[in-house]
């Protein structure tokens, strides 16, 4: 079967697999974005539909799936270490199938299942195949790549793919009453360094009808936050008959859906159009989010030309302003590379300013990293140094960390609204202060992490908590009635 890759083999398959695949486990590790982590939810809601069971264990499993991130070389590094260590696992254990799926397995293709571990290759575009490659892989222990040929040029409906989607429960129990919902897949920004359009595809979205069925599914099923996706999500736009929805008016339909009390939405690209139809909107709907992450990446006119990044410094400070002014109380992230090729110290220092007058509620920072087949790549060297890199990393995170720690400390004393997660990873207060009740993490409308003492059952529910001590990233506070 893996020849076929339009996917319509696909019921048919599953009804076998029902019979075939009681009792055989799958274990699904993933790295990378939100994007991933949906798939990787999409993935688990189709194999569990194909009768097959998971386990957290990874030398129990009869089947190993990897999703895969190509966004920087050590992400695909990190995939590369686990599949050594899955290596040394099938050793032991011969007959047990691995399986690498999403944008690294685009990207590389048949090359991948020149590593000893590898099974299966296994496309973004190719998951709706994913229930019959792995029952193929246990059954007649033949190797199988499903990727996108020139995938720059397949047609970007891609319907096979939507009926998937749009028929998937999306499986993803890890922060209760939180789910992604793809707006947009592919992107066609070409920004020089970014794999992502190669291993991506070009950008389409999604009906507004399909988006909306699966956030009603959501909330039947105790969703209170949807965060829809797309890599240039204010570029959403969809033609039916004579009307154009933007991001707006998935707001607009997404606001009407009962169950729903939040709604999030990432990543903007800095760009005007439809920008005041969405700003406007987000100040309109409370269940908006007041919350847009929109990178920069540089602040350097010329670094962001040789990134293809279609604005200038100024333009983009504009498009900040712009939202606190439509959008009173809105929190901003960013993210930036820094080291591009020929980025001198002037460069970086112009990026510092504009962190600091961004005055961003947190941002990502990424060294450089050349990503075969890009622009960037093809046409200009990596000439920074790694040391240089890491240190202009360490600089800008200090500058942003001072700006957030200003920014956290206006919560002191305010009392703030949290969607609970769960249990706080990492324990912060002192147990004593919380009666002995568990530390909990949760975050208000705009992002801000808050931890405090209270019961567990509150993880998937809102609660007030007031503000009494807080680091640049984090609020802590008590629970308040
Ligand atoms: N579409 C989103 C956007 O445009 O912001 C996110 C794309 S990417 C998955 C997330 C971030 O990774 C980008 O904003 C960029 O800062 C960073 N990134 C992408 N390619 C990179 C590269 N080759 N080296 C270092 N960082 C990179
Ligand atoms: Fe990559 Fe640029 Fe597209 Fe974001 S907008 S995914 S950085 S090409």
């Amino acid at each position: 079967m893996a020849g076929d890759r339009s996917g319509r083999l696909i019921f048919h398959a599953k009804f076998c697999m029902l019979f075939f695949m009681s009792g055989q486990t799958v274990h699904i590790k993933s790295f990378g974005c939100q994007m991933n982590k949906l798939d990787t939810a999409l993935v688990t809601s189709a194999l569990r539909e194909a009768g097959f069971g998971f386990t957290e264990n990874v030398k129990e499993a009869d089947a190993v799936l990897i999703n895969t991130c190509s966004v920087r070389e050590h992400a695909e590094q990190r995939v590369l270490s686990h599949l050594g260590h899955l290596k040394h696992i099938k050793e032991k254990k011969p007959d047990m199938v691995v399986g690498v799926v999403g944008c690294m397995a685009q990207r590389l293709g048949a090359e991948l299942l020149e590593h000893d571990a590898v099974d299966i290759v296994c496309g973004p575009a190719q998951i709706l195949q994913i229930a019959e490659l792995v029952t193929e892989a246990l059954q007649d222990k033949k190797k199988a790549v499903a990727v996108t040929e020139k995938i720059r040029k397949a047609k970007p409906e891609n319907q096979a793919l939507e009926e998937f989607e749009s028929a998937c429960g999306i499986d993803d129990k890890a922060i209760p009453a939180q789910a992604f919902v793809r707006a947009m897949r592919g992107c066609n920004k070409f920004c020089t360094y970014c794999i992502v359009p190669y291993v991506r595809g070009p950008e389409v979205s999604r009906p507004p009808e399909a988006i909306i069925e699966q956030i009603k599914k959501l909330a039947d099923n105790g969703v209170k936050l949807v965060t829809l996706l797309g890599q240039a999500i204010n570029s959403y736009k969809y033609q039916a008959g004579d009307k154009t929805y933007c991001l707006a008016d998935l707001f607009r339909l997404a606001s009407e859906v009962n169950g729903i009390e939040w709604i999030r939405f990432v990543t903007s690209y800095p760009q005007d159009e439809f920008y005041d139809e969405i700003l406007k909107a987000m100040a309109e709907l409370p269940k908006v989010c007041n919350y847009l992450h929109m990178p920069a990446q540089s602040s350097s006119d010329k670094i962001l030309r040789a990134m293809n990044r279609n604005y200038t410094a100024e333009q983009y400070l504009g498009l900040l302003a712009k939202a606190r002014a439509m959008v009173p109380g809105i929190a901003i992230a960013g993210d930036f590379i820094v080291g591009f090729p020929q980025e001198t110290e002037q460069d970086f220092q112009d990026t510092v300013e504009l962190v600091k007058k961004a005055r961003y509620k947190n941002c990502f920072v990424f060294k450089y990293s050349p990503r075969p087949g890009t622009t960037a790549d093809k046409r200009l060297e990596d000439n920074i140094p790694l040391e240089v890199k890491r240190r202009r990393n360490i600089e800008l995170l200090a500058v942003q960390e001072k700006v957030s720690g200003e920014s956290s400390r206006e919560f002191l004393g305010r009392t703030v609204r949290v969607l609970v997660e769960g249990l706080s990873k990492k324990p912060h207060l002192d147990s004593a202060e919380g009666q002995n009740l568990p530390q909990l993490v949760g975050r208000t409308a705009e992002d801000w992490i808050v931890v405090f003492n209270g019961p567990e059952s509150l993880a998937g529910k809102f609660a007030k908590v007031k503000i009494t001590r807080v680091s640049p990233l984090t609020l802590f506070g008590e629970l308040s009635v």
